[in-house]
């Protein structure tokens, strides 16, 4: 009486290839938020420049040059796409997470910094990484208005201060919502501090201008934009950038390097991006963001946006039919949000929901608590998941069990994929006995 789940079924070659375009079904990706599959287009920009490549800034050769061009033409690119003013940078990385762990590297000394409980951890964590830092932490608001009055009264009860920093999300990359980013850049520049703004889920599918958000710096991940892993951005204010030491040592941040008398040396750095880039730097990689912007652009993102919210309201009116399923927001159901939802489901263990939706129905989401662990926990708070009919889901009965299942879609999203999504939700829950089995102490798992 033990296994009473159905058996993974074992997928064939076609359903893994992941469909980017839109328009076919077979494998649904519906985890883009985590990594969104590179557009064709782009992954046709890379191919048709990849048998070119060589190395940038150094070789006299074509392929050299050829290179270094369209390394520096990526970051004029991307400066376009990002709205730039006259003076900002835009440091090529390896990912969000990088930009924002390089930013709490050059912070100048005892900076105070104010970030949300609701961020994801990669800008959450990086400033306790600087023991100079003071971080406050702020409880997650339940209304924009909210967010902007708690920050305004932290930066005016720890001022007097020589620097300070907010970092803020765009777009929530668990409840998808979105935050008023202006606004709170409005408080942050009133209290004399700076903003960072983790576009990590809001740059794929919103356009990010850093002059009219008027943030101070903008972080973004090339792997979520529609182009592959390995690079991301820091783009915006230049000053904390050129006055810190380099983030990584070595060539190509370095101008000029010579012995002294005493023996030991003397470096000039670089005061272009080039001081944080040392090394050789992931060409593809910057020039596969390029070629992602430069779609995203010319798409239009009004197109993008309209088509988005047509899926989010195909998803938010098929999940309210199920009463079983609780989405998760902070500032209600009706807020605005990009094309991420989490959810719980009454009665399921999440993890188990999300392997049925993979097994059964060929589609992709995420479980978990999304590298927001404070943020979930909030928004399940006491309540955790309820426990199955036949137990807790997970663990001794009466056991919480904090996790939820996300699903995300974006450019290139079919309506089949999101209708084949509501419509598993609604059979799972009708039909959930199926994935439930009964453990050897006779507790039953749903
Ligand atoms: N911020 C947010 C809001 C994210 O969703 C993510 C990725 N899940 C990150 C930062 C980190 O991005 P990366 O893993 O590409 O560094």
């Amino acid at each position: 009486d033990s296994a009473v789940c159905a058996p993974l079924p074992v997928l064939g070659r076609d359903v893994l290839v992941p469909l980017v375009t839109g328009g076919e079904v077979g494998y649904a990706a519906l985890d883009i938020a985590a990594s969104a599959p590179a557009l064709q287009r782009v992954w046709d920009d890379v191919a048709a420049y990849a048998p070119y490549y060589g190395s940038v800034h150094r070789g006299a050769g074509y392929l050299s040059q050829l290179s270094t061009d369209l390394f520096e033409n990526s970051r004029a690119e991307v400066a376009r796409f990002l709205g730039v003013r006259e003076g900002d940078q835009v440091v090529f990385t390896r990912s969000t997470t990088d930009s924002l762990n390089l930013l709490a590297a050059v912070l100048p000394a005892d900076t105070r910094v104010f970030v949300f409980e609701t961020e994801h951890h990669a800008s959450l964590l990086p400033w306790e990484q600087r023991a100079d830092a003071e971080v406050t932490y702020l409880d997650a608001p339940r209304t924009p208005e909210q967010a902007v009055d708690t920050l305004e009264r932290a930066l005016a009860e720890r001022e007097p201060y020589r620097h300070a920093l907010v970092c803020v999300t765009g777009a929530s990359n668990v409840t998808g919502e979105l935050w008023p980013v202006r606004e709170l850049a409005a408080a942050a520049h009133a209290h004399g501090a700076r903003i960072v703004l983790d576009a990590a889920q809001l740059a794929p599918h919103h356009p990010v201008d850093i002059a009219q958000l008027d943030v101070d710096w903008v972080a973004f991940s090339g792997h979520k934009l529609y182009a592959p892993f390995g690079a991301g951005v820091l783009a915006g204010r230049a000053d904390w950038l050129q006055q810190a030491e380099p983030y990584l040592a070595g060539g190509g941040a370095s101008r000029t390097v010579a012995r002294r008398a005493d023996g030991g040396v003397d470096v000039e750095w670089h005061t272009t991006a080039a001081r944080h880039e040392a090394g050789s730097p992931n060409v593809i990689g910057a020039y596969a963001i390029a070629a992602a912007c430069k779609a995203l652009t010319e798409a239009g993102f009004e197109n993008l946006v309209a088509r988005e919210q047509h899926l989010v309201e195909r998803v938010r009116a098929g999940l309210a039919e199920v009463p079983e399923v609780r989405v998760l927001s902070l500032f209600g159901d009706d807020a605005p949000r990009v094309g991420v939802l989490s959810f719980v489901v009454r009665g399921w263990n999440s993890s188990h929901f999300a392997a049925a939706l993979s097994a059964e129905y060929g589609i992709g989401v995420r479980d978990g608590l999304f590298c927001a662990h404070p943020l979930v926990r909030t928004l399940l708070g006491a309540e955790s998941q309820a426990p199955g009919e036949c137990g807790a889901p997970e663990g001794a009965p009466g056991e919480k069990s904090l996790n939820a299942i996300r699903v995300s879609f974006g450019a290139g999203t079919p309506d089949e994929h999101v209708d084949r999504f509501v419509r598993a939700v609604k059979e799972l829950v009708a039909d959930g006995a199926r994935w439930s089995y009964r453990t050897e102490d006779g507790r039953c798992v749903p």
